[in-house]
């Protein structure tokens, strides 16, 4: 019996979906609703040298350690990518999101618009996703509202985003988040196009073929 999420028969490795956009553009929003909406997907926990917030548990949002423990992840070659990211180091652990891919599984990542260039380069089959706010007031707004920052880390924050958006021909997909509801059907629409590409599907076609005789050589 296959070991395969609910997948056609004999389907291969999962997709790569890469979340990226400036800070307060929604990702963390948009990757939480596609993982409670659609089945087979899993997200990257990637290790980041930042203290927990609130809730957060090591192993679920993020692997927690300190910079010495990261340094020596590095060292031993176990980021795809790794980036500094408002003075915390992150980390995509190559190990995690392989051996989800390997079972069929999609994996999302929610990264920094360098990281999500990295990753681009070395795994062009990677579908990356770029998240933009409708407009520059409308991002502080939300940073505010979402009152993990002072302000003087707001408008840090603000200032990078006009480099980040820079990035945009880079990506495959815009989502511009302004209606919530709307953008969350966007990134799930994305990621459920991506598993009917015949080449992901191929072996499913072969397969039903099989039942109508096979190919006529
Ligand atoms: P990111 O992960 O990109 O930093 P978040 O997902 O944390 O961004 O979103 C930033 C804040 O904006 C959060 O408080 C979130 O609830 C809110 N938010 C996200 N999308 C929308 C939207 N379309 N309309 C209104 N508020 C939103
Ligand atoms: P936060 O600390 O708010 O969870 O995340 C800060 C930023 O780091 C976000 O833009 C998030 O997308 C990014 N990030 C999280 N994990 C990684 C990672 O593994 N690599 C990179 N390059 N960025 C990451």
């Amino acid at each position: 019996m296959s070991n395969k999420p609910n997948r056609p028969a004999a389907a291969g490795d999962g997709n790569l979906v890469i979340v990226s956009g400036p800070s307060g553009a929604g990702k963390s929003a948009l990757t939480t609703h596609a993982l409670g909406a659609l089945p087979d997907i899993k997200f990257s926990v990637s290790y980041t040298t930042r203290s927990p917030r609130g809730a957060e548990r090591s192993g679920v949002e993020y692997f927690f350690v300190s910079r010495r423990e990261f340094e020596a992840l590095r060292d031993a070659g176990e980021f795809l990518e790794w980036a500094e990211v408002h003075g915390n180091l992150y980390g995509t652990s190559q190990n995690f999101i392989d051996a989800l891919l390997r079972q069929g599984m999609d994996v999302i990542l929610d990264i920094d618009v360098q990281g999500a260039g990295i990753i681009k380069k070395k795994r062009p089959d990677a579908i990356a996703v770029l998240v933009l706010p409708p407009s520059f007031d409308v991002l502080r707004e939300r940073l505010r509202r979402r009152g993990l920052d002072g302000e003087a880390v707001i408008e840090k924050r603000l200032g990078m985003a006009r480099d980040e958006i820079s990035h945009y021909p880079d990506y495959d997909y815009l989502i511009v988040n302004d209606d919530l509801g709307r953008a969350e059907r966007e990134l799930d629409a994305i990621i459920l196009a991506a598993r009917c590409r015949m080449d992901a599907r191929k072996h499913a076609a072969a397969s039903i073929l099989e039942h109508f005789g096979g190919l006529n050589v």
